[in-house]
């Protein structure tokens, strides 16, 4: 420890200097976990870096299976979302070959293949059900350093200018991903895609009628999401365009656009703000070591393409949760190698079996090989015409590795 621990008042909380667990990163899945604690008698604090909710506005749509439905609902998020679109149907196509594929609710079995919603929507959702919960909630607190022994693990923050410490049974890292790379046993495999993701709210002269597109190209894939009236873009462009692409006028934009995506809708009219992502895949070789656990994108960050990256942190979240409250309700102390070696176990199959599908579709799909093109076409053409595979296929978008 650097300096002595100070208990901190915010408003009318006081926050303690030791808890169970201490999570670091207030982001929604973050968030979510400390949704999932809230009234099991586990004392957890949520360390925010932004001021939230008043950080800036993310555009970024999310497409949430109806697995990400069902816990949302269970954590009593779901029905303070007020703008959410329901997907009836994944339309999926290759530009420059014949085949395409749709599929829809009866494939997988489900009510709905999804619903869209805005990151920060997403947010301030979450949010505000936390404020209204007991859970300890430092926003505005910046984690600048891990430290861990085989009893507790210690987080030294920046808050209002001043350096503060607590210490947990269990740290658990929801930021992201920056912060693991102090423990030594963490390591990260990366790939940069050299792609961007340019996104913005579009209209086109044919209405949403909630068909998500999602079509690959060579340069990477576009999708177009049902939301609310209109369309949520998301499209991959090479690192040499994306500079080019959010700097055009909005006529060239929407006309450039158009000629990447083809006539299925009609020309585009109308653009909001465009927003740009790099795209990397990054994940922990090992999602856990001495009192620490990674969720979310500290555990894996994938390429956007089929809306994976918040569902599959989601559900690291809730399995995360799930293995706290069992260890508190055996009297087991929280935080134990037996428990962390667990909730590894259990995630591994889920996170390697999406980021295996999430890589294998951009490898796949985003070349210009002919031969490779055609093959593409004829898989989509295949699994159109083979309903137990488009559920297997249906199923595994919507609830993971498992289906
Ligand atoms: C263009 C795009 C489209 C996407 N579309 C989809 C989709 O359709 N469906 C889907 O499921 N996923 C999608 N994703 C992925 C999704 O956005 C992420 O998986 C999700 O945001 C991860 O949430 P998180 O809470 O783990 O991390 P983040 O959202 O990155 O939050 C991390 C939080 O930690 C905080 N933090 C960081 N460092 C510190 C520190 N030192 N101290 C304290 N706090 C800290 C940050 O301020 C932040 O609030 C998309 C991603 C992109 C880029």
């Amino acid at each position: 420890m650097t300096a002595a621990a100070k208990p901190i008042k915010r408003k009318n909380t006081a926050i303690a200097d030791r808890y169970d667990i201490a999570i670091i990163g207030g982001g929604p899945v973050g968030m979510a976990l400390a949704l999932a604690l809230r009234d099991t008698g586990i004392s957890s604090v949520l360390l925010e870096a932004r001021g939230v909710p008043e950080k800036d506005e993310d555009p970024r749509p999310l497409a949430l299976s109806h697995g990400s439905y069902l816990i949302l609902k269970r954590l009593g998020v779901w029905d303070k979302l007020s703008n959410r679109t329901p997907i009836t149907q994944i339309h999926i196509s290759n530009r420059g070959s014949l085949g395409q594929t749709v599929l829809t609710p009866e494939d997988a079995g489900v009510p709905a293949l999804g619903y869209v919603v805005n990151y920060h929507d997403l947010f301030c959702s979450i949010h505000h059900q936390l404020t209204g919960s007991a859970t300890d909630y430092l926003a505005g607190a910046l984690v600048t350093r891990l430290d861990t022994d085989k009893n507790s693990g210690t987080v030294t923050f920046d808050y209002q200018g001043k350096e503060h410490q607590l210490s947990a049974k269990l740290l658990v890292l929801a930021d992201g991903g920056k912060l693991a790379k102090q423990l030594p046993d963490i390591s990260y495999c990366e790939h940069d895609y050299r792609q961007w993701a340019v996104v913005a709210n579009v209209k086109a002269e044919t209405k949403q009628t909630g068909t998500a597109y999602e079509r690959f190209t060579a340069d990477g894939p576009v999708a177009l999401l049902p939301n609310l009236d209109d369309f949520a873009l998301v499209w991959t462009v090479s690192p040499d365009e994306v500079k080019e692409i959010t700097a055009l006028s909005e006529p060239e934009f929407l006309a450039r656009l158009h000629e990447h995506f083809g006539d299925r809708l009609g020309k585009f009219i109308a653009a909001g703000k465009r927003s740009a992502f790099p795209l990397a895949l990054k994940y922990a070789q090992s999602t856990a070591t001495q009192r620490v656990a990674l969720i979310g994108n500290a555990a894996q960050t994938l390429h956007p393409v089929a809306g994976q990256g918040f569902n599959l942190g989601l559900r690291d979240a809730f399995e995360l949760a799930g293995e706290v409250i069992h260890a508190k309700s055996q009297s087991l102390e929280i935080g134990k190698p037996a428990m962390l070696t667990k909730y590894q176990q259990k995630r591994q199959f889920d996170s390697s079996a999406v980021r295996l599908f999430t890589d294998s579709l951009i490898k796949l799909f985003s070349n210009d090989n002919e031969l490779l093109k055609h093959a593409c076409g004829l898989g989509l053409i295949a699994l159109d015409r083979m309903p137990p595979l488009k559920r297997f296929v249906a199923r595994r978008m919507i609830f993971g590795a498992r289906g």
